[in-house]
């Protein structure tokens, strides 16, 4: 962020805050060169979040990646884009209400899911395949059960 003062780049941030009900965040920072303080108001929605990867290494939370992704799972399954959208909407803002600016993709991969597996089983199995990174397939095997088994638990309660 700019300061206005000198117009360095560099500053400290020293309190973050969300305000107009979630909406934006205000953060008091400080410039590293002048040392004057000046705040900043940010919409969530362009909060950068940044993901670390599984090597540690960080990127750009990549919106229309994510989308790709869920995207290939839902292939001739009826997911809309909208859907699709509202999912990695969701995500992105979930995690910018609670100020995090970094998180590990094996956790957006875990919200993905949640929200798929509302959505369509086929497209969940397919995405949470590729996520969850199943080591044989055995352990593959046993979360078709764990589906199963609460795809079966919601049925009989429907019939309660
Ligand atoms: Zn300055």
């Amino acid at each position: 962020m700019k300061c206005p003062f000198c117009g360095y780049t560099e500053d400290r941030v020293s309190d973050s805050r969300q305000v107009d009900d979630g909406e934006s965040i205000r953060r008091r920072r400080e410039c590293l060169r002048c040392k004057q303080r000046f705040t900043t108001y940010e919409r969530v929605e362009d909060v950068k979040l940044v993901v670390i990867k599984k090597d540690g290494s960080r990127q750009q939370f990549d919106r229309d990646k994510l989308i790709q992704g869920i995207l290939k799972s839902c292939i001739k399954r009826p997911v809309t884009l909208e859907q699709i959208e509202k999912i990695v909407y969701k995500i992105e803002n979930q995690n910018s209400n609670l100020l995090r600016k970094e998180i590990p993709t094996t956790e957006i991969g875990e919200q993905v899911m949640s929200q798929l597996k509302n959505i369509d089983e086929v497209a969940y199995i397919r995405f949470a395949s590729v996520y969850k990174d199943f080591d044989d397939l055995q352990s593959f095997i046993n979360e078709l059960h764990y589906i199963m088994e609460s795809e079966e638990d919601s049925e009989n309660t429907e019939n309660i």
